[in-house]
């Protein structure tokens, strides 16, 4: 047996609102196997659960079949979780509440299953293995369908009294702005997705093509148009005014910004950056690097594992400094 078989692994779920995501990872962050499956709209909490199976299944033959020791499952799921328990607030799945995904799948697998909010699994992700290695106090914002955000305060992730807050996508940035799929008003989430930069690019350049998307519309800010350079720069002038709030209040080492358009390039974290470093106390913001994530769309995978591998040592609270 080679020496990597005696390396313990973790089997890393994300549940996006689209799709699931798989990573089998070795403790020392390197991944042996990944599977991405979509799940259609229409999907109900049944169908949800049974991909999400499927997937942790064939990971788990996988293994076996290399010898790999799994020492348990990490699942990322969007909503407010506590106890392994989904209490709700995924809005973008269907019946995603009141739900004990960890039991579930501990009972079907016999295995150690640990959940939290997919947010923070990308802020654990980038931790430990990604963009803020080596820092203690980050915020991690993932910008797509909607805004989520991880607050890392002295290397722990922290959400609020019963896990309930580090709503970073919902700071009010209009206040008698346009509706938020959380039912407030005005939020950076209706502002700054990348959905609204879609939206809003539509909308200017009246094109509505279903192909779309936010690396579609860098191209495009590439090329100079108009419409692209417009809308880019009202969603890159909404997250630094958001991300130069974060700042004053937490004055992080690192602010790191994730999602499918943090891959734009240089230029898209320089845009924010400008407009967060202008508007920010300069004294808060006086020791805080923006950076893109480095891991793109495996981080939450990777965190998910990361928790197993912390509680896999008995401990409750995952740190740096443990
Ligand atoms: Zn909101």
């Amino acid at each position: 047996m080679s020496l990597i078989e005696n390396f313990k692994y973790a089997i890393g779920i994300d549940l996006g609102g689209t799709y699931v995501k798989s990573a089998l990872v070795c403790e020392t962050g390197a991944i042996r196997f990944t599977h991405i499956v979509p799940i259609g709209i229409e999907a109900t909490r049944d169908t949800i659960l049974d991909t999400i199976e499927q997937i942790i299944q064939t990971t788990l033959y996988e293994s076996f079949e290399k010898k790999l020791e799994i020492v348990g499952i990490g699942i990322g799921s969007p909503g407010i979780i506590l106890d392994g328990v989904v209490i709700g607030a995924a809005d973008n799945l269907e019946g995603w509440e009141q739900l004990d995904l960890s039991g579930y799948f501990s009972e079907r697998f016999k295995l150690p299953v640990s959940i939290d909010n997919d947010a923070n699994l990308m802020g654990y992700g980038e931790l430990h293995y990604g963009a803020a290695r080596g820092c203690s106090d980050v915020i991690c914002l993932t910008i797509g369908t909607g805004i989520g955000g991880a607050i890392i305060i002295n290397g722990s992730i922290y959400s609020g009294y019963k896990n309930r807050g580090a709503e970073l996508g919902h700071i009010v940035v209009e206040h008698k702005g346009i509706d938020c799929n959380c039912g407030g008003r005005g939020c950076l989430e209706a502002y700054a997705s990348t959905s609204v930069l879609v939206k809003r690019y539509k909308e200017l350049s009246g094109n509505y093509k279903d192909n779309i998307d936010g690396l579609y519309i860098v191209k495009k800010f590439k090329k100079n148009d108009p419409f692209a350079i417009q809308s880019i720069q009202e969603h890159t002038e909404y997250l630094g005014h958001g991300i130069a709030s974060f700042i004053n209040i937490f004055a992080p080492q690192k602010i790191v910004i994730g999602g499918g358009i943090s891959d734009a390039g240089q230029f898209y974290i320089d845009m924010i950056k400008k407009v967060a470093y202008k508007n920010m106390m300069p004294d808060c913001g006086e020791h805080t690097e923006i950076v893109a994530a480095q891991l793109g769309n495996i981080a939450g995978s990777l965190g998910a594992a990361a928790i197993v591998f912390g509680k896999a040592d008995g401990n409750h609270r995952f740190s740096i400094f443990q």
